[in-house]
């Protein structure tokens, strides 16, 4: 995190002295009481695929701030736009236009490498599929981003083991993928998401391979995490999904039509 924080300092600041007044660009983590910069920040987003003459409009102008330890779900027809703002949120793809802080980090014109870097940092990834490598055991798919952080085995190791357990999969670290079930394979790809200890946890529909008991676990687990003060945002088309988040962001046609608060209790369960 520091190196990211460090070059993106670097880039920032020359701008921030030029065009900005002091007091709208103060960055709020050098302040000692002032709030830390929100999780998500994002400001008149617009994503347009261009495919021979036509120009997809796929989100149209999305502004949206999400503060640390929120549970928000991303609710939207198939379509709506929910996969490309899981990829611009997960610094995977560019916004066309607009404005997307990441902790307060700006992320334009970042090159590709530094990019991987924040990524490896800042966000666990869940994803429908699972993306676990095949033949390879859960300690050592959970391992990987630590790998690429360059950490000390015997370190990795010890995370890795940490991140299993909290996972509820203690008693199946030298398995398989293929030796696990669809749940517990998503499971593990939690602990993978958890082991760097992200600000951000990204789900773009992780119940959507599972039977529903299965999902109901998977369900439970982002509860757990939510409960512990992670910032989770999920993807997903189904209500039912939806509506276990503290905070329901509905898309249609690549806008925003409905944020909502869910109050404790209110939640189906
Ligand atoms: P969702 O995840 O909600 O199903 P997507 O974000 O995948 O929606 O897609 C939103 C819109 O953008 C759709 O109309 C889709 O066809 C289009 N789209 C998504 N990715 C691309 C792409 N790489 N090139 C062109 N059009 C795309
Ligand atoms: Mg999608």
């Amino acid at each position: 995190m520091q190196r990211a924080q460090r070059m993106l300092r670097a880039r920032r600041e020359p701008e921030a002295t030029r065009e900005r007044t002091p007091s709208a660009q103060s960055t709020p983590s050098r302040r000692s009481h002032a709030r830390p910069a929100p999780v998500i920040d994002l400001r008149d987003v617009r994503k347009t695929y261009h495919v021979g003459n036509i120009a997809v409009h796929a989100l149209r102008g999305v502004s949206l701030r999400v503060e640390r330890g929120e549970y928000v779900a991303i609710m939207g027809a198939s379509g709506s736009g929910k996969t490309t703002l899981m990829n611009i949120m997960g610094c995977l793809d560019e916004p066309s236009s607009g404005v997307y802080r990441l902790n307060g980090l700006d992320v334009r014109g970042i090159d590709d490498e530094s990019l991987a870097d924040v990524r490896n940092h800042h966000i666990g990834f869940v994803f429908q599929s699972y993306n676990l490598i095949p033949r390879t055991s859960a300690l050592a798919n959970v391992e990987l981003p630590l790998a690429y952080a360059g950490i000390p085995r015997a370190v990795r190791r010890r995370h890795a083991l940490r991140s299993l357990a909290r996972v509820g999969l203690a008693d199946r670290v030298d398995h398989l993928p293929s030796e696990l079930s669809g749940g517990q394979q998503q499971r593990v790809a939690i602990a993978r998401a958890l082991v760097t200890n992200p600000a951000l946890i990204l789900a773009d529909e992780p119940t959507g391979n599972l039977d529903s008991t299965s999902g109901a676990e998977v369900l439970a687990l982002f509860e757990r995490l939510s409960e512990s003060g992670r910032t989770i945002m999920l993807i997903t088309h189904e209500d039912e999904v939806a509506t276990r988040a503290r905070r329901v962001v509905r898309i249609r046609d690549g806008s925003i039509v409905s944020d909502e608060r869910i109050r404790m209790g209110e939640g189906v369960r």
